[in-house]
C-alpha cells in the first residue's frame, strides 16, 4: 500500500508542551520520523474547560478516557483556582528544539479554551487579534514565521477562514474530511488550502463504548488508505500516558510501508489546480462532543 501519513500534533496545554513534546521528540528521533507540530502559544486556561462538564456526554467520556490522569489535576484548575500559565513563554527552547530536529512547527491557537468554547461568539476583530498575537509570538520565538495553522477542536468561522486568507498561509488543517480541498463556507469560497484530518483521534476512539487501547490502534491502521492520510494526536495523551501505544502504532505503520510526511511537504506536492472546492460545514463525529468543521460534498458554483 502506498499510503502517506501526515502526523499532526496538537499541543493544547502547558503540561503537554513541557512533558509531552520532549518525549515525542525523542520518540521521533529514535524512529526517524518527522511530524507537524501545532502549538497553543498563549495562556493555558484548561480549568475553564470544566464548563463543558455541563454538556451532554462529557462526564461519561471523562470517565472512560480518565481525563484527570491524562491532563493532571493542576491542569484542570488553570484559569480558575490557579492562574493561567503561558505555555510557550514558560520555556521557548522546547518549540525551538522541535524545529531544530526537523519537525514542521506552526500555530494551533493563542488561547485554546477560548477558541474551542467561544469562537462562535467572538467578533471578527477579536479572532484577527488572537491569531495575530499567536503568529507574532511564534515568529519571535522560532525566528521564522509560521506558514500554517490548525484550529482547536476543528472549529472555524467565516472570520477565522478570512484571517487565514489574509495571512497568506501555505495551508490550514482545521477540518475533518477525506482529502485536501479548498473550503467553501456559507457559500463563500476561501483561498487557503485545507488539509483535513482523515483518521479519528485516540480520545475519540477511547470515548466510544467498549473500545480498548489495543483495538484503537487496529482501528487506526484499518483506517489508512492509499494516498494522503492525516492523523491528529495530542501532546497530553500520545506524548505522556499513551506514548507506548503510540509507538506501537507508528512501528506498525512502518512495517506496512507507510511513508511519513509533514503537512507542509504534502501541501507543496499537491497539484492545486486540480483540487476541488468542497463545502465546509459544522457536523458531528462519533466519540466527540460538539460540532466540528467537516468536509462536505464537492461545490458546484
Ligand atoms: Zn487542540
Amino acid at each position: 500500500m502506498s499510503a502517506i501519513l501526515g502526523l499532526k500534533l496538537d499541543v493544547d496545554t502547558l503540561r503537554g508542551y513541557r512533558e509531552g513534546v520532549p518525549a515525542l521528540l525523542d520518540l521521533f528521533d529514535r524512529l526517524d520520523i518527522r511530524s507537524t507540530m501545532f502549538f497553543s502559544m498563549g495562556p493555558d486556561n484548561s480549568g475553564k474547560a470544566i464548563r463543558r462538564v455541563f454538556r451532554k456526554g462529557f462526564l461519561s467520556k471523562m470517565r472512560r478516557t480518565s481525563a484527570v490522569s491524562t491532563y493532571g489535576l493542576k491542569t484542570m484548575l488553570y484559569g480558575t483556582l490557579l492562574p493561567a500559565p503561558h505555555i510557550v513563554e514558560s520555556d521557548p527552547s522546547i518549540l525551538r528544539l522541535a524545529a531544530e530536529r526537523g519537525h514542521e512547527c506552526a500555530v494551533h491557537a493563542w488561547d485554546h479554551v477560548e477558541w474551542q468554547d467561544q469562537l462562535d461568539m467572538l467578533e471578527s476583530r477579536t479572532v484577527r487579534d488572537t491569531l495575530h498575537r499567536a503568529f507574532g509570538l511564534f515568529e519571535r520565538v522560532a525566528g521564522f514565521p509560521a506558514r500554517s495553522c490548525a484550529a482547536p477542536a476543528w472549529k472555524v468561522t467565516e472570520a477565522s477562514l478570512e484571517v487565514q486568507d489574509e495571512l497568506g498561509l501555505d495551508y490550514c488543517s482545521d477540518s475533518r474530511g477525506r482529502e485536501p480541498f479548498f473550503p467553501v463556507w456559507g457559500g463563500r469560497r476561501f483561498s487557503t488550502l485545507q488539509i483535513p484530518s482523515t483518521l479519528p483521534t485516540l480520545d475519540e476512539i477511547l470515548g466510544l463504548e467498549g473500545q480498548s487501547a489495543e483495538e484503537a490502534n487496529r482501528m487506526l491502521l484499518d483506517g489508512l488508505h492509499e494516498g494522503i492520510n492525516v492523523h491528529t494526536f495530542h501532546a497530553e495523551m500520545e506524548g505522556i500516558g499513551q506514548i507506548r501505544l503510540f509507538e506501537s502504532f507508528l512501528r506498525e505503520c512502518m512495517n506496512r510501508g507507510v511513508r511519513f510526511d509533514t503537512l507542509g511537504d504534502i501541501a507543496k506536492t499537491l497539484p492545486r489546480e486540480s483540487l476541488s472546492p468542497c463545502v465546509l460545514e459544522p457536523g458531528e463525529i462519533p466519540g466527540r462532543a460538539g460540532a466540528v468543521a467537516l468536509q462536505g460534498k464537492e461545490w458546484q458554483s
